[in-house]
């Protein structure tokens, strides 16, 4: 489609959540625009796997489905993960998932951001009813009572009754509408490579709690895992500096040698790790999704999917409201993605907040209630259905 300048919908950042959001709103036929600065890296099935990857949950995996994109997605590259472990350092408390155990064929899969950025990318580039600025940034923007418009740095005006800010965790349209956030800065970082074990991965997720920190092992499609080891800043520059040999031997330890030793490893990247939670999801004719909404720590891996589920709930809102004949983009209409929303988002980077806090501590107290909560989940069938079904976006 050629760009013109009103729409009922511009979705700014086509990141997994943005692009995610703009594919659905134009299936329901909304008249969609997206403003992105930088088109994806492409992804080629010979290039090594990309360092970024995610666990995707069943619910994030069905929207994709309904996108049309997930099959592209499994056939280029993606490992589905049947169980998972997670285990403690400093207690003998253990927690196990089976997808068999609730009759699913997976827990989730682990897939390469870029892959998923790529076939995002190239959906919105053939869906003639979206309109794609890029690269365009957003450098100002004014409401009227009926609509929002986005000054473009291309010279450009897109003007829309409803606009989604998806431009992640530093969203400038967040900070333009006068949006402010709580942050808590973890003073860690989050280590990643992938790396190569005596025994491949058995189609398994695995998590450990470290004094400090946490080490999580994901499967890879070759057999190899990606890991995610997050530690405090100071302990992340020592490992970062050590040479591969010295870096696999301590990696193997803290892992507690699950695979047996560790035979080989990537370069290392690292991400500084924050909690970052927006302190409302609405301006007049503005509503945040993804990361630009809500940041959470790693480990539980649940940031994307939790963007992909402001996706589904958003549409849902946006679909009843025009079925009925209402301004799809009335406060009013908002506040039910708002509500519903913010209190899931809030749940979780709380949750995933105090677990991370109380698995950092090596304290004696903190390290009998540390296992004791792993066992008890663990025994008890209802609450551990509870943690299977929150991972799994249901
Ligand atoms: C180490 C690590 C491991 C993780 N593992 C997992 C996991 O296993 N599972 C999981 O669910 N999540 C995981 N996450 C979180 C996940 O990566 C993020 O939640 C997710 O990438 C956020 O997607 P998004 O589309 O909201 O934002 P982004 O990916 O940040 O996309 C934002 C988009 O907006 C664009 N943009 C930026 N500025 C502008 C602007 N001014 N105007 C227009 N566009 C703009 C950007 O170019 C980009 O395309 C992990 C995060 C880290 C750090």
């Amino acid at each position: 489609m050629s760009p013109r300048n009103t729409y009922d919908v511009a979705v700014v950042g086509a990141g997994m959540v943005g692009a995610a959001l703009a594919l659905t709103l134009a299936c329901e036929g909304f008249d969609v625009a997206v403003v992105e600065p930088r088109a994806p890296a492409p992804w080629r099935v010979e290039d090594e796997v990309d360092l970024r990857v995610v666990a995707l949950a069943p619910s994030s995996a069905q929207l994709f489905g309904r996108l049309d994109v997930w099959k592209s997605i499994v056939a280029a590259r993606a490992c589905a993960y049947r169980r998972m472990r997670v285990w403690d350092a400093l207690a003998p408390g253990k927690l196990d998932f089976d997808a068999a155990d609730n009759g699913a064929a997976a827990l989730g899969w682990i897939v390469e951001n870029r892959l998923i950025q790529h076939v995002l990318w190239q959906a919105l580039q053939n869906d003639g009813r979206i309109a794609l600025h890029c690269p365009a940034k957003v450098v100002a923007t004014e409401t009227s009572a009926d609509r929002r418009t986005l000054a473009l740095d291309d010279g450009a005006s897109v003007s829309a009754r409803l606009v989604v800010a998806a431009d992640g965790a530093d969203s400038a349209l967040r900070s333009m509408a006068g949006i402010a956030t709580r942050d808590r800065d973890y003073a860690q970082r989050a280590i990643v490579a992938h790396v190569a074990t005596e025994r491949a991965n058995e189609s398994t997720a695995w998590q450990r709690f470290l004094p400090g920190g946490t080490l999580a092992f994901l499967p890879l499609a070759d057999g190899r895992s990606s890991i995610v080891w997050s530690v405090p800043n100071a302990e992340a520059e020592r490992l970062l500096t050590l040479d591969d040999a010295r870096f696999c031997a301590e990696l193997g330890a803290a892992f507690d040698f699950r695979l047996g030793t560790i035979t080989a490893t990537t370069p290392r990247a690292a991400f500084p790790l924050r909690m970052r939670v927006a302190e409302r999801y609405l301006a007049p004719r503005l509503a945040l999704i993804g990361d630009a909404a809500h940041v959470v720590h790693p480990l539980a891996g649940q940031g994307v999917n939790l963007g992909l589920r402001d996706v589904a709930e958003l549409a849902a809102v946006l679909i009843a409201a025009r079925s009925v004949k209402r301004d799809f983009a009335a406060e009013s209409t908002l506040r039910q993605f708002e509500r519903r929303r913010r209190s899931d988002n809030a749940l979780s980077a709380h949750s995933f907040d105090a677990i991370q806090r109380v698995f950092a501590s090596a304290a004696i107290p903190m390290a009998g209630l540390r296992g004791a909560a792993l066992a008890v989940v663990d025994r008890i069938a209802p609450l551990k259905r509870l943690f299977a079904d929150h991972a799994a976006g249901r």
